[in-house]
Parts: C-alpha cells; sequence; structure tokens
C-alpha cells in the first residue's frame, strides 16, 4: 500500500492544475491516468481563451499554440454570414487553438514541477472510503497496487465514475450530454485565415458545427448535438456537412475525434468527506460553447489550493465545503448566463436563425457587447426578441 496525502485521479487539464495546486500548497500528491501518452487521444477542438489562461498565470508557449485566433464566422441555415474579425471589431476575447496532445502533457510537467508525482498508464478500477481518506484501488501496466490517500480528487472527465462511486452524483443527466464528433483536416480552405466558424441550425441540432483553424491548411472540423433533438448520430450530420461545405472538398480527415460534453450545469455536490470532483467530472463546462478548459482548470485550482490547505488541518466536508464556494465563486456567474443563451438557442428554428443573421450581417460594431446585441434583436423579428425576454 502506497500512502499520500492527495491522489488525483484523471490527468486532463482539470487534474493537472488540480494537482499542481496541491503540490504548490506543500502536499504530497499523485496524479494518475489511464492513458500511456497523457493528452491523447484528444477529445476536443482546442479553442481557448487568452484572458482564461492569464488568469490561471499560464505562460502560452509555441510548441502548444498552433493559431492565435484572428475573429469568428458566424453562419445562418440560409448561408447568410456574420463576420467578427478583430481589425474591424474589439471582440470581448482573444484566444488561441491549442494543440491539445502538447498543450495536456506540459500542464502534467507543470504539475510534476511543483512536485506532484504522475502514474501514467494507471487505471482507476475502484475506491473504498477508511476514515480520515480514501483506498484507491489501481491497475498499472498489468500489476495491481493500492493507494492511501487523505484527499480525493476527482478529475476523470465527462464519463468518469469516481464521484460515483463515492455517491455523488455524475456532473450531466443523459438529455444534458452533448454528442461530439470531429476531424481533424488537412487541405482546408478559408475565406479568411485565422478566424473560427460556427455553423447553426439543423446542421447540428442542438449544437453547432465548427471549423477552427489549426495552421497552415488544417483545422478542427466538428460538432456536437444534442441526441434527443437530433434524427441522426453526430458522424452522420458531420459527413453530411463536410460532403456540402465548398471549404472541405479537397479536405482529408487524419484524425477522428469523439466524445461526450456535459452543458448542464455544474453538480449539485462537488465534494464530501475526503473527495472533490473537479472539471468536466463536475460539470465545470461553459453549457453554450462546451468549451471546458479554462473553466475545469480553474475548477481543479481551487480544488487543489484547498487540499493541501485541508491536509494541514481538516480534510472532513466541513472544510472542503470551501471549494463549492470557491468553485461557485469563480464559475457560476458564467456557467448560468451561458446556459441563458443555450436555452434561447435552442428555441429558434432556421427561419429564426436567418432573420437574425440577416438583421446582423450588414451591421457594423465597434465592440460586442450585450446591449449592442439587444439593441440590433430589437430590430428583428419581434417572436425571436419576446422568446430572449424570457430567458433575461
Ligand atoms: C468534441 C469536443 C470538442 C471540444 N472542444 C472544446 C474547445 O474547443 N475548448 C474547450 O475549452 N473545451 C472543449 N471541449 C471540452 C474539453 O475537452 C473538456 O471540457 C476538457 O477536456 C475537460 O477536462 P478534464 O480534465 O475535466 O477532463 P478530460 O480532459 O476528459 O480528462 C480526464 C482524464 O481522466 C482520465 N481517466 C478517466 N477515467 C480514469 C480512471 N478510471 N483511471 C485513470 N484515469 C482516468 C482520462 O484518461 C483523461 O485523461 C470539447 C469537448 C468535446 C467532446
Amino acid at each position: 500500500m502506497i500512502e499520500t496525502d492527495v491522489i488525483v485521479v484523471g490527468s486532463g487539464p482539470a487534474g493537472s492544475s488540480a494537482a499542481k495546486h496541491a503540490a504548490l500548497g506543500g502536499a504530497k500528491v499523485i496524479l494518475m491516468d489511464k492513458k500511456s501518452e497523457i493528452g491523447a487521444p484528444k477529445r476536443c477542438a482546442e479553442g481557448v481563451s487568452i484572458q482564461g489562461l492569464e488568469k490561471l498565470g499560464i505562460e502560452p508557449s509555441p510548441r502548444w499554440v498552433t493559431q492565435e485566433i484572428q475573429g469568428v464566422r458566424l453562419q445562418a441555415p440560409d448561408g447568410t454570414d456574420v463576420w467578427l474579425t478583430k481589425d474591424e471589431v474589439k471582440l470581448p476575447e482573444a484566444g488561441y487553438i491549442l494543440e491539445r496532445k502538447v498543450f495536456d502533457k506540459h500542464m502534467a510537467m507543470d504539475a510534476a514541477r511543483a512536485g506532484a508525482e504522475i502514474k501514467i498508464k494507471t487505471l482507476v478500477t475502484g475506491i473504498e472510503k477508511i476514515d480520515n481518506g480514501y483506498i484507491v484501488e489501481t491497475e498499472c501496466m498489468g500489476e495491481k497496487i493500492d493507494y492511501k490517500c487523505k484527499i480525493l480528487i476527482a478529475a476523470d472527465g465527462p464519463e468518469g465514475h469516481v464521484a460515483r462511486w463515492a455517491g455523488l452524483r455524475p456532473a450531466a443527466k443523459a438529455k444534458e450530454m452533448e454528442s461530439g464528433v470531429q476531424y481533424e483536416m488537412c487541405n482546408v480552405e478559408f475565406e479568411r485565415p485565422g478566424v473560427i466558424e460556427f455553423y447553426f441550425g439543423s446542421c447540428a441540432p442542438g449544437g453547432y458545427v465548427w471549423i477552427f483553424p489549426k495552421g497552415d491548411d488544417i483545422a478542427n472540423v466538428g460538432l456536437a448535438i444534442l441526441p434527443h433533438k437530433a434524427e441522426k448520430t453526430a458522424k452522420e450530420y458531420l459527413d453530411d456537412f463536410v460532403a456540402t461545405s465548398p471549404y472541405l472538398k479537397n479536405a482529408q480527415a487524419v484524425e477522428l475525434n469523439v466524445g461526450g460534453d456535459p452543458v448542464g450545469g455544474m453538480t449539485k455536490k462537488l465534494y464530501d468527506d475526503n473527495i472533490m470532483v473537479v472539471g468536466d467530472a463536475a460539470g465545470q463546462v461553459n453549457p453554450l460553447t462546451g468549451g471546458g478548459i479554462i473553466s475545469g482548470m480553474t475548477g481543479g485550482m481551487c480544488a487543489g489550493q484547498v487540499a493541501a490547505q485541508a491536509i494541514k488541518e481538516d480534510c472532513s466536508k466541513k472544510f472542503l465545503k470551501q471549494y463549492d464556494k470557491m468553485a461557485h465563486d469563480e464559475l457560476d456567474h458564467e456557467i448560468k448566463r451561458y446556459k441563458k443563451v443555450q436555452e434561447y438557442l435552442l428555441t429558434l428554428s432556421d427561419d429564426e436563425l436567418d432573420s437574425i443573421a440577416h438583421a446582423f450581417e450588414d451591421e457594423s460594431f465597434e465592440k460586442i457587447s450585450t446591449t449592442e446585441i439587444v439593441k440590433k434583436l430589437i430590430k428583428i423579428s419581434p417572436k425571436a426578441l419576446l422568446k430572449l425576454g424570457k430567458f433575461i
């Protein structure tokens, strides 16, 4: 039996962030992942906000940034485009497209440099609650090894089992789990370089299609749907999109990524005695974009900091409640706001999306703000505005 203070299950962005901050706070940390290569395969379109990285104190590195985002293209079902590019509009956030396989490894390296021990190819097969801690059962390269820790951090992603094993509810109900599928492609043509593209409407029911450029002629081309709103599988929708997009007529897939994205908001119970849940496993995901890198790492940072302090003071749920407060203070505002926008978008038909795009296509913005958007929406179909009213 190997003993340690903190065990983090899952070395995605949330887990590595938790491990790093727990180690920085002086705890003895083991970070484990079933993968033999941290970060691979990726299940991500790899978009991330620069301000988000800055807030986490992460210096961008050319090793894992593939493209700085130059703007956004929003396309309605009838093909109407709204372009919001950096040279014309002050965008609320700047962003990068990452190379997640490299980024995730670097985040794990940061955790290691802070003092965490990393165990790759280590599958957690079960946990057992003991007095003041957990036994964590693992299989590492064919060998069964048990660990004992005072704090367990579940960072095992959208399909994670650890929180459920501990009696905490899963992050997402099936209805709130988006189904994502993506090809990484080359030979992609871009109308404006460096611009991330979103396609809305019945091409991806309950979600949207994206084309995220990764430099040269490379892009992540994918979509997410809410299966209960859809008539086909996510892959069928994506193949239809790829077959009809003029920008993809010569494109070739070099990678297929498939994954669930919990967009229902944060789990009610993020902690219990000796355990905290972070990242996708805790529903720390933007419900509109499905983005969970920055929010998961933020949740991980909060849990790591609380874990380090708990080791010195008290590992009971009374103390770990602090993590719940920190995570809600950091993430609630954004998650709740974007949930409303997502719910609003879900009510719009293709025709309504078209009419919104028509109202916006020739408008010039100096900067994007909620007031500006609502002002423009007032000009549009009263029905669409009425629906928006319900969500404000
Ligand atoms: C198609 C798609 C596109 C997306 N695009 C974006 C995007 O552009 N931007 C963005 O911010 N987010 C995006 N997301 C979401 C983003 O990928 C996740 O929010 C993010 O990876 C969550 O990080 P995490 O650390 O919580 O979990 P994960 O990254 O899923 O990491 C969990 C880790 O736990 C490990 N693990 C699981 N079970 C065990 C076990 N029993 N034992 C040991 N290890 C285990 C896994 O191997 C994995 O490495 C996308 C998601 C999908 C599906």
